[in-house]
């Protein structure tokens, strides 16, 4: 048995003494050496690209979509998904889910426009926000009614219209209820 073999030379577990003829032995140790060589970073990632270039395929999208839409399909997905839906745990994966991606594409919005606030410098992922700077963000977000405004900003390529520019909550609170920052009056006494 080549492969046996391969297992003997490869792996670098404690192998007791009777290895060699006990088939069982060698069957089980390669299912987990198989295992442990699935489960490697590397090995995954690479999988993962695979897979995702597989599934791209036109034809296999083509394939699914024909799929999802029959009608017995979308009826058990309708049902699993309501059954899904109950299961503990479920509602707080999604909205851990939900943060997560949140959280992530708040960081690249926030990274766009250089992760600091444009009045005091302030560069702390929680305590910066998005200003709109000729004060139109009221009505600008309820024309684009989205729950998202850093989403929104990636999905449009940052748009230069309107402008947008970083301030900390503080700086923000202070443009928005006196029409200036505190800041540029210490900046100017300099
Ligand atoms: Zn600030
Ligand atoms: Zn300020």
């Amino acid at each position: 048995m080549s492969s046996a073999r391969v297992y003997a030379i490869t792996s670098d577990s404690g192998s007791p003494a009777n290895q060699g003829d006990d088939m069982s032995y060698n069957r089980e140790h390669r299912l987990a050496y198989m295992k442990e060589y699935a489960n490697r970073p590397e090995v995954k990632a690479r999988r993962k690209a695979w897979l995702k270039k597989y599934y791209k395929r036109p034809q296999f999208e083509a394939m699914w979509k024909e799929y999802i839409q029959r009608p017995e399909v979308k009826a058990h997905r309708i049902e699993w998904e309501k059954e899904y839906r109950h299961k503990p745990g479920v509602i707080e994966l999604s909205k851990k889910r939900v943060n997560k991606y949140y959280k992530k594409t708040r960081v690249i919005a926030l990274n766009h426009y250089g992760h600091k606030c444009a009045c005091c410098g302030e560069t702390g992922y929680e305590f910066l926000t998005f200003d709109h700077v000729n004060n139109d963000g009221k009505k600008h977000r309820e024309q684009i009614k989205v729950s998202s405004f850093p989403l929104w900003l990636i999905r449009n390529n940052f748009p230069l219209e309107p402008k947008i520019q970083i301030l900390c909550w503080n700086c923000q609170e202070a443009k928005a209820h006196y029409g200036h920052c505190p800041h540029e009056k210490e900046l100017k006494k300099l």
